[in-house]
C-alpha cells in the first residue's frame, strides 16, 4: 500500500487532498517523494510565514525541545511568558492567553466576552455578532460563529448567541441593537477563507464607531492575517483600529501549533485562576518558536511583504485569463476566468503549490520568499491562468 492508498483507507475523509505526497521542505521550495521540486506559496495555510524549517527557528526550538519540551501551565515556563510580552509590548494589549490552534483562540476570545459583558451589561448581553462570509474555526461554537451557512447545515443545533450581519451592513447592526443586548463584534479584516476579501475601510471606522459609542467590545480574528501577513504585524492596524480582543494563530509559532488570545484593558482581568486552561497551551517549544519569528517580524520584514505584495498584484492585474485580484500584503486572492481548482492543478504539475478559497486561487507566501522564487512561481500562475 502507498501512502496514498494508506491515507485514505485510515484518515478520516475530512480533507480533499491535492494529488501530491510532501516529504521534506527548505525555505519556500518543498520536494515529494519523488524528488519533484515546488515553489510553495501557501505557507502550510499560513503557517510556515518564514518558509519550512527556517534555520533560526529550527535552532530555537529544538533548543528548547532538548531543554524542556513540555511543562504544564501549573509551573511557570520562560517561552511563554517572553512571547506574551513581545506580543503585548507590540500591540499594546495588555495579558495574553495561549492555546493551540486559531479555533482555540477564538474560543477564548468568545468566552472572554462572554464573561465580560455578563457581568457588566448582565446575564442577557451576550449576543456576538460576526459577518456573513466569514471563517473563525471548525468547533462548534466557533462554527457558529462562523457567518456560512454550509459549515452550520450538518451539526445542528449550533452554540446559540451569534448573529450574522453581511459586511457593509450597518443599518443590520444598528436594527440588531435595537432588539439584541450586542456583546462583540467580531470580523476579519481580510475574510481568508470567504474568498481573499478586504473589508471596506469606512465599513470598519463605521463599526468602530459604533462599538465605541454603546459599550460593545471590538474583536479582531487575526488567525490567519496576523503575523506580518498584511504588511503589518496585525492587519487590524492597516485599519488603524484599537480592538478590545485579538485572536491569533496560524504564522505565530512559524510550523508549530500555537494559538493566542491577546486580552485589551477592558477584559484584561476578565479570567482568574481555573476559568480557561489548556494542556498544551503555551508549549514552551511552540512558544520559543513564536519568539523566533515576532523578533524576526520587524520593520525591515514588513516592508519586504509590501514590496512582494506589490509585485505580485502587478504582475497579476489585467493578466490574460484573470478576472481580479484581491487581497492585502501576502494573503492575495486571484479570480480566474477558468475553475480555481483547475489552475491550482496546473500549477501543480508545474511545480508550484497554491491555494483556493471559494472560487480564487488563494496566494500565501513565505514572508520572505526569494524574489527569483517569487517571479518563478508567478510566471507559472500567469501561465496557468491563460486559455
Ligand atoms: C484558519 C482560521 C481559523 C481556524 O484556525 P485553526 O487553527 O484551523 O483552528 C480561524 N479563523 C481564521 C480567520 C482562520 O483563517
Amino acid at each position: 500500500m502507498n501512502i496514498k492508498e494508506m491515507d485514505s483507507t485510515y484518515i478520516a475523509h475530512t480533507y480533499g487532498r491535492f494529488p501530491v505526497q510532501l516529504v521534506r521542505g527548505k525555505g519556500s521550495l518543498a520536494w515529494d517523494e519523488a524528488g519533484k521540486e515546488y515553489i510553495d506559496l501557501g505557507s502550510g495555510i499560513a503557517v510556515n510565514g518564514f518558509g519550512i524549517a527556517d534555520d533560526q527557528w529550527l535552532q530555537a526550538v529544538t533548543e528548547q525541545l532538548a531543554q524542556l519540551p513540555h511543562a504544564s501551565n501549573l509551573y511557570y515556563t520562560e517561552p511563554c511568558a517572553v512571547l506574551a510580552r513581545m506580543l503585548c509590548e507590540r500591540t499594546g494589549m495588555k495579558r495574553v492567553f495561549f492555546g493551540n490552534s486559531g479555533a482555540e483562540a477564538n474560543e477564548c476570545l468568545i468566552k472572554a466576552a462572554r464573561k465580560y459583558a455578563a457581568e457588566k451589561h448582565g446575564p442577557d448581553c451576550y449576543t456576538i455578532v460576526t459577518l456573513k462570509n466569514s471563517f473563525h474555526g471548525r468547533t462548534l461554537t466557533t462554527l457558529s460563529a462562523t457567518g456560512q451557512d454550509h459549515y452550520h447545515e450538518l451539526y445542528q443545533p449550533l452554540t446559540p448567541g451569534f448573529a450574522h450581519i453581511a459586511p457593509g451592513d450597518m443599518a443590520a447592526l444598528k436594527a440588531l441593537a435595537k432588539t439584541t443586548k450586542i456583546a462583540a463584534v467580531l470580523i476579519e479584516c481580510v475574510q481568508g477563507e470567504g474568498g481573499v476579501v478586504p473589508l471596506d475601510k469606512a465599513f470598519v471606522d463605521e463599526l468602530a464607531a459604533f462599538c465605541r459609542e454603546n459599550d460593545v467590545l471590538l474583536a479582531v480574528d487575526e488567525v490567519q492575517t496576523g503575523n506580518g501577513r498584511s504588511g503589518q504585524l496585525y492587519a487590524y492596524m492597516c485599519f488603524g483600529l484599537e480592538p478590545d480582543i485579538v485572536s491569533t494563530a496560524k504564522g505565530l509559532g512559524g510550523g508549530l501549533p500555537i494559538g493566542a488570545c491577546l486580552l485589551g484593558e477592558k477584559v484584561k482581568d476578565v479570567f482568574a485562576p481555573g476559568d480557561h486552561g489548556s494542556t498544551f497551551g503555551g508549549n514552551p517549544a511552540a512558544c520559543a518558536g513564536g519568539v523566533s519569528i515576532l523578533s524576526r517580524t520587524d520593520d525591515a520584514l514588513l516592508a519586504g511583504v509590501r514590496e512582494r505584495s506589490q509585485y505580485i498584484f502587478d504582475q497579476l492585474t489585467g493578466a490574460e485569463g484573470v478576472e481580479s485580484v484581491s487581497g492585502l500584503g501576502l494573503m492575495i486572492g486571484i479570480k480566474p476566468t477558468k475553475p480555481a481548482r483547475e489552475v491550482v492543478a496546473k500549477c501543480i504539475e508545474n511545480g508550484v503549490l497554491c491555494l483556493t478559497a471559494k472560487d480564487r486561487v488563494r496566494l500565501l507566501p513565505a514572508l520572505n520568499i526569494p524574489m527569483d522564487q517569487l517571479q518563478k512561481a508567478v510566471a507559472v500562475l500567469k501561465e496557468a491562468c491563460k486559455g
